[in-house]
Parts: structure tokens; sequence; C-alpha cells
């Protein structure tokens, strides 16, 4: 789950790491009451679940009253297909220098990872594309903690003064603290920035936690911004699947992760990909296709369905009805390729036989099947 710089930057302070004063607005009037009370000049930032806003325009510098009057405009404006709809008015730094400074949890050593990079302010995965020696790298045993060596390493590596030194530890721990006890999988401040009176201050913030600890935390449940996460996705939730939209042009409605997993994996190995990831789970009544079908089709990506059933609990008729309802009351014109296999099979064949759509007992060839209608072939 992924939270706003708003909401991680509170969280910053209630653990001691220093952030800029700041406020949190939705109206143009709230930014200018707000831009009053700071003091002139102000960042006004959009505050939506996306980064590289500063590049995308969300992101304004205001030194005067007409600056500010442009920066308003961030409300309402669009920044990689979402609405911006609320801002955060900031006091604005004046900046020496920028670093950056994250934790993330690493599957493949099974251990949380800090990083220290001197280049603040760029993503740290470009960094480590163009400049890998910028950045430190420590893995945290996670019987002992961070230990303190580490920290003088990652704040030596940082900064050379004794005092900004100091503070760089005080944050590194702070911030790991906060990784542990929230159950975050990734937090990271970039850019930490260096002021010219030789403070740190925390410019940008971002957390996101671990979906799995989330029932531990009530508190950081209630974070969570509805109207920031893809409608899809949410739609999805509420109707009981499982859904993640994909760049492809083939949409795929399969029973099981697994098996939706290795849907995927067929589509590509075929050399096409998928429009999406799509779980209907199990007993998948005909409401339930119907309702799959609806989200899978607001995706102007997908050109071709593919059904994946494997028939256990999931009855292969009930699912055929519902693609047949479907299909009627959406009005789909898309080819549609059904692989249908297990229990009650051979109803479901006697309902689909007259219906057009193509009917595949393998799972290979139901992917070839669609894969070539795609190609037009
Ligand atoms: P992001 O682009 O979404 O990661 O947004 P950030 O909050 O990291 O801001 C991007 C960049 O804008 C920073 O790296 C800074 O260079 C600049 N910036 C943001 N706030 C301020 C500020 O208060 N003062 C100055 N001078 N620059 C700022
Ligand atoms: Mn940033």
């Amino acid at each position: 789950m992924k939270i706003h710089e708003y909401q991680a930057k509170e969280i910053f302070a209630s653990y001691g790491i220093p952030t800029p004063k700041e406020k949190l607005a939705t109206t143009p009037d709230e930014i200018k009451t707000h831009a009053k009370e700071i003091g002139l000049p102000v960042v006004v930032k959009a505050q939506v679940h996306v980064g590289g806003r500063g590049k995308a325009g969300g992101i304004k510098l205001a030194t005067d009253e007409s600056e500010l009057e442009k920066a308003t405009q961030i409300l309402g404006m669009r920044i990689k297909g979402i609405e911006v709809k609320k801002v955060l008015v900031a006091e604005a730094i004046s900046i020496k220098g920028e670093s950056y400074l994250g934790f993330i949890v690493d599957r493949s050593s099974q251990k949380i990872v800090a990083m220290a990079s001197s280049e603040g302010g760029v993503e740290i995965e470009e960094v480590a594309r163009r400049n890998p020696k910028a950045i430190q790298k420590l893995y945290i045993d996670p019987l002992l903690g961070i230990q303190p060596y580490q920290m003088r390493t990652l704040a030596t590596f940082l900064y050379g003064d004794k005092g900004l030194i100091k503070s760089a530890i005080k944050i590194t721990q702070a911030l790991y603290q906060i990784m542990v006890e929230k159950d975050c999988s990734l937090i990271e401040i970039n850019p930490l920035v260096r002021t010219e009176d030789g403070r740190l201050i925390a410019l940008d913030a971002k957390i996101n936690f671990d979906d799995n600890g989330l029932y531990r935390h009530p508190e950081i449940e209630s974070l969570r911004d509805l109207e920031a996460e893809d409608r899809n996705e949410i739609d999805a939730r509420e109707y009981g699947l499982s859904y993640v939209r994909l760049d492809g042009k083939i949409g795929c409605v399969v029973n099981g992760a697994g098996l939706a997993m290795a849907t995927m994996d067929l589509v590509k190995h075929f050399g096409e990909e998928p429009a999406n990831f799509l779980d209907i789970g199990g007993s998948s009544s005909p409401e339930k296709v119907k309702n799959a079908l609806s989200i899978l089709l607001r995706d102007e990506n997908v050109k071709v369905i593919l059904f994946n059933i494997f028939g256990g609990i999931t009855r292969c008729d009930d699912v055929a009805q519902g693609i047949l309802q479907a299909r009627d009351e959406l009005k789909i014109a898309h080819p549609i390729v059904v692989r249908l296999t297990g229990t009650n099979e051979a109803q479901a064949r006697e309902l689909l036989k007259e219906s057009g759509l193509l009917f595949a007992t393998g799972m290979e060839e139901a992917a070839r099947l669609a894969i070539e209608k795609l190609r037009g072939v």
C-alpha cells in the first residue's frame, strides 16, 4: 500500500526526522491562505501516487503572488493519468546539496537493504544504472538490526562535516525504526537536503507498506486514499477479484493466481503481452464472470479475450453461462478464446457450441489461438 508524501512526512515528524513547515490544501483559496501563513516563497506539490512529479509540472516554486496564482493550477491537472486533488504547500528551502537515503526489503538476500547516495533528487534506479559507485548499499542482519557502524558508514559516505554526520546518523536510525515498526516494504527520503545553514531536512518522503502486515496497523490502513488508487483495482477488490492492469492487448480471465501467472507466461512465450492479471477465484458464478469482463473491457488496449478455466470447485458450465450473458449484456465484439476443462466441461461445451466462441482444450492451444486472432491470421 502506498501513501502520500504529506502522510509519510507526518510519520517522519513523529519519529523526529526534520521536515519542512507545510500544510495540505484541496482548493486554490486554501493554497493562498497556507502560503500567507507559511510566508513566501513556498513550493506547491501535487499529492499523487507517482514519482517524477517535478518533471511532469506537479511541483512549482512560488516567490510572489502571480507565481502562486499559477501554482494553484496544479490542482486539477493530470499526472500520468491521475487527477491532482490535493497539494502540499511547503516553505521553500534554500538547498545546498541533495542526497538520497532509503531502506528497501531485498527478497533475494531476505534482508533489509540500506541505501545512501550523494546524487539525490533523481530516481535511484537511474543512479544505479548510470553511476553505481554513487550508491552505498548495506545489508542489515534481521536478528541484530541496524548496527551503529552501519549508520556511521552511510552518514560518512554522504557527508564530511561532523555536525551533518551526527544528524544523518539520527535520521538513519529513525528511518530504520519506521521501516521495521510499521512493516514497510520501502521507505525513502529523496532528496534529503542540506540547507545553507547546515541542517538536514527531508524534502520528500515515500513509504510503501507490506500489505500482509497491514492487519497489525489499523492506523496505517486508515491512511489509504481510495481516490488515488486505480479505480479498476478497487472495483475488482469489491467484486472479490484480483486485477492488475498491464500493457498488452490480450485480456486474460483465469481462475487461480498460479494458473493466471502461467497463462501470462504462455502469452509472453508466444510473443505477445497480456493486458492484465485477473484471478476470478474459485466457485465462479456467472455474475463474477460478468463483473470480471466489465472491468477488463474498460482497458481500451484489450483486443482479444482469453479465458483459461480449470474446473474444480469452479463449474465450467457456470463460467460458460457467465461468458454468454456478459457478451450479450455488455455487447462484446472482441474475439473470445475459451479454454475450459474439468468439472462440467461437457455441459459447458454444449452451451458454447452455437456461440461462435473459439474453444480450446489445452492451454497452449488457447494462447496460440488468442495470438492468431490478435494478429488477424
Ligand atoms: P519528486 O520529483 O516527485 O520526487 O518530488 P520532490 O519532492 O523530490 O522534488 C523534486 C525536486 O524539486 C527536488 O529534488 C528539489 O530539487 C526541488 N524542490 C522541491 N522542494 C523544494 C524547495 O523547497 N526548494 C528548492 N529550492 N527546491 C525544491
Ligand atoms: Mn523525490
